[in-house]
């Protein structure tokens, strides 16, 4: 079976291995450098800064852990972005290496449908190549949002593509969005130093999130001395001199040296030949079943281009549902238990429901909430905002879980797979936790659902 994926994102590299591993003949298209967004200007680049922030926080707070540093510090902006950029590359690397073992054909260069079984792969150099196959994945991911009202130039007026190749910290930066890429940058740059304002229309940031953990990130940002304008849209702008100057819609203004736009993304599509071919489209991402397969069969689409979450594992789940529909299983996509991470100080993770989802579906749920300062381990590390909060429902199934506070991302995975699974409160509950860990945390709120929770009061 000849299989040819277009796009070297999560989704679609993923997708080209599993399919050789599967024993497929397979070919994938990627115009740039492997990885996609995720590996070259998303996830990895950005916790591979965020990292530098966090050791930067920490080492401000060594005083209160018995350690004295003599002397200033400060941040090298320069040394953190090579630091960054020699983490991608040596990752992108490591994707070309799995190709060549397990025998995915990379061509460089940008892949258009000529027809249902073939593409046209035009290269750097002006060539054309025809690559033909049984099956297709589209791939393509999506790129960021800018509306036309905001005067973008990729200098004074960013996106997070620009803001991870900055040759100098800015002074000042204000932020239109206070969505997950909003607030990682966010913090970033003012860890570091820079003045930072989040405009956000919506009355929290993160705004898909339970209103008690959007609070418990805005009280650190406020700490950290971030200017939030919640409930604010912006109006109008202009660039005088070197500064953009944000007029918002009760009045204010907010001026910075960067503005940075990071009001979500829209799937890429361009020239990819699916209106040629008839492929259905809605709000402008691709149509696909529980297959993956879209409205022509024979050619799949996954990732950031059809309606499902914009994340790297949603992509890379996608991707191996629909090799494994190619080459002869029956699997359908199921979205049930999808995690969402956001890797701020506090870091904020969810999966399945949220309580604001669980009142607005009127289901009838009960919650167990848990503090991470009650924990011997919060203490000893000295990070304890935050909480735990587990939602079940009239069976006792785990329907949904919230966290926000210390690694709550990692935290997460044991709640993802009693969702996955739909185990109940006491199924999970009963498990013996590691002492002293925060995973005792996750115990603790389960067993708060029946009001049995030792430790908290
Ligand atoms: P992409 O990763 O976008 O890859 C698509 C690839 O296709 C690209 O390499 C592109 O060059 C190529 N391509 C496009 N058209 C063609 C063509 N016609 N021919 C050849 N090649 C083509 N997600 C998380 O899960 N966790 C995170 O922490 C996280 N952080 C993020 C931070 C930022 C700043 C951003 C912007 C995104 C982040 N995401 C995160 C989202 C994540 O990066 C995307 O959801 C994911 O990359 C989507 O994967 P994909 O394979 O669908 O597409």
């Amino acid at each position: 079976m000849r299989v040819a994926v277009i796009g070297g994102g999560p989704g679609g590299y993923v997708a080209a291995i599993k399919a050789a591993m599967m024993g497929a003949n397979v070919t994938l298209i990627e115009k740039k450098r492997v990885g996609g967004t995720c590996l070259n200007v998303g996830c990895i680049p950005t916790k591979a800064l965020l990292a530098c922030s966090e050791l930067l926080m920490g080492i401000k707070e060594a005083k209160s852990y018995g350690i004295n540093i003599d002397g200033e510090v400060n941040a090298d902006f320069e040394s953190m972005m090579n630091r960054k950029d020699k983490i991608v590359d040596q990752l992108v690397k490591g994707i070309e290496f799995l190709f060549d073992k397990k025998g995915v054909n990379l061509v460089n260069g940008f892949g258009k449908l000529i027809d249902k079984n073939k593409i046209e792969v035009s290269k750097e150099d002006g060539s054309k190549e025809i690559i033909e196959a049984d099956k297709i994945i589209l791939a393509t991911g999506s790129v960021p949002i800018v509306p036309p009202i905001f005067p973008y130039d990729g200098k004074k007026v960013i996106t997070s593509d620009e803001a991870l190749y900055l040759n100098e910290l800015p002074k000042s930066m204000v932020i239109v969005g206070g969505g997950v890429i909003g607030c990682e940058f966010g913090q970033f740059f003012r860890t570091l130093g820079t003045e930072v304002s989040i405009v956000e229309m919506a009355d929290q940031v993160l705004p898909f999130e339970d209103k008690d953990i959007a609070k418990q990130l805005q009280r650190a940002f406020k700490k950290d001395k971030i200017k939030l304008l919640t409930g604010n849209k912006i109006q109008s702008f202009k660039i005088k001199g070197n500064v953009v100057v944000a007029n918002l819609e009760g009045g204010k203004s907010v001026e910075a040296d960067v503005m940075l736009v990071s009001v979500g993304r829209k799937p890429y599509l361009e020239n990819l030949g699916i209106e040629e071919l008839g492929i259905e489209v809605e709000k402008g991402k691709i149509v696909v079943n529980e297959k993956m397969e879209t409205s022509i069969e024979g050619i799949y689409a996954i990732g950031d281009i059809v309606d499902s979450p914009f994340l790297a594992h949603v992509a890379s789940k996608e991707g191996m549902i629909a090799v494994e529909n190619i080459l002869g299983k029956d699997k359908n996509i199921n979205y049930t238990a999808i995690p969402r991470c956001v890797y701020t100080e506090p870091e904020v993770a969810g999966v399945g429901l949220t309580e604001k989802q669980a009142q607005e579906k009127c289901i009838d749920y009960k919650l167990g909430k848990f503090e991470f300062r009650g924990l011997g381990k919060a203490q000893a590390i000295g990070k304890f905002q935050g909480f735990i909060k587990v939602l079940a429902d009239n069976k006792d199934r785990i329907i949904g879980a919230s966290i926000v506070g210390p690694h709550a991302t990692d935290l997460l995975s044991e709640l993802t797979l009693a969702v996955h699974l739909g185990l109940t409160v006491e199924q999970v509950g009963d498990a013996i936790h590691p002492h002293p860990t925060l995973s005792e945390g996750l115990m603790e709120a389960l067993h708060d659902v029946h009001d049995e929770c030792v430790h908290s009061v």
